[in-house]
């Protein structure tokens, strides 16, 4: 049976195990092709479970050990304990590195965090709409409530999504994230081909949020990959209509 490895993983610059899968590598059929890590997409479960487990083995642990929330588009912080799964929320937070943290995404934003002087980690979920709540500065803070974590000293991922200058969306999109004042202007801008429509950098906007809660700048690294571009590598949720797999990014606390 194949096997993945985590070099066929899209990884940052973080001092821990981390990931964004890729979308090779599964058992699923089309349009789920191949490594489909979402149940409710349509695809066959069976092929699922088996591509969850590939991922989970690739970082050394068993399926059992992943933990995931069901993901709201919201700005709520779980620490991954059992029975934390099957609740609400977009972000995990553990120091524990038994625990495989992952987060689904398909265009939207996965954000992973390190505190490298404590041991913890963080796996955040923010397409526009967590974007606008928030979720990246709650995660900040969450680490720092439940662990200490000092945000100068957290390492920052902004894994593989949707980059702005793919990213149509309208206005009343565009006036909830820059609700946000710590969010610059800058990250939207006039659709150059639609009259009325915007194109809005999520992940830039997820930037100047974490830099607001005091993450260092230089320690932020940011994907260049874009999941609508990059069809041979990326589900896409806007490419696809919504007839797509599901990524899963990863990470584990060093223990
Ligand atoms: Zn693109």
């Amino acid at each position: 049976m194949a096997e993945l490895t985590l070099t066929d993983f899209e990884r940052g610059p973080l001092p821990v195990a981390h990931g964004f899968s890729p979308r090779a590598g599964g058992v699923s059929a089309r349009p789920w092709h191949s490594l489909n890590l979402g149940l409710s997409v349509g695809d066959d479960p069976a092929a699922v479970v088996e591509n969850r487990r590939r991922v989970a083995r690739a970082f050394g642990v068993e399926l059992e050990s992943v933990a995931r929330l069901d993901q709201v588009h919201g700005a709520e912080v779980h620490e991954a304990a059992p029975g934390v799964m099957g609740r609400d929320g977009d972000a995990l937070i553990s120091d524990d590195p038994r625990w495989l943290l992952a987060v689904s995404a398909a265009d939207c934003l996965p954000i992973i965090l390190v505190d490298a002087r404590l041991g913890a980690v963080a796996a955040v979920h923010a397409g526009w709409r967590g974007a606008a709540a928030g979720v990246a500065a709650a995660a900040v803070r969450a680490l720092s409530r439940r662990y200490g974590s000092d945000p100068a000293d957290l390492q920052a991922w902004l894994g593989p999504a949707i980059q702005g200058p793919c990213y149509q969306v309208g206005p009343e999109v565009v006036a909830a994230v820059r609700a946000d004042p710590t969010v610059p202007a800058a990250v939207a801008w006039p659709d150059p081909t639609v009259a009325g429509r915007w194109r809005l950098d999520v992940p830039g906007a997820v930037r100047a949020q974490l830099e607001a809660s005091g993450v260092v700048p230089a320690a932020i690294a940011v994907s260049d990959t874009c999941t609508h571009c990059a069809a041979d590598r990326c589900f896409s949720h806007r490419r696809d209509a919504g007839r797509t797999g599901r990524h899963w990014a990863v990470v584990r606390a060093p223990g």
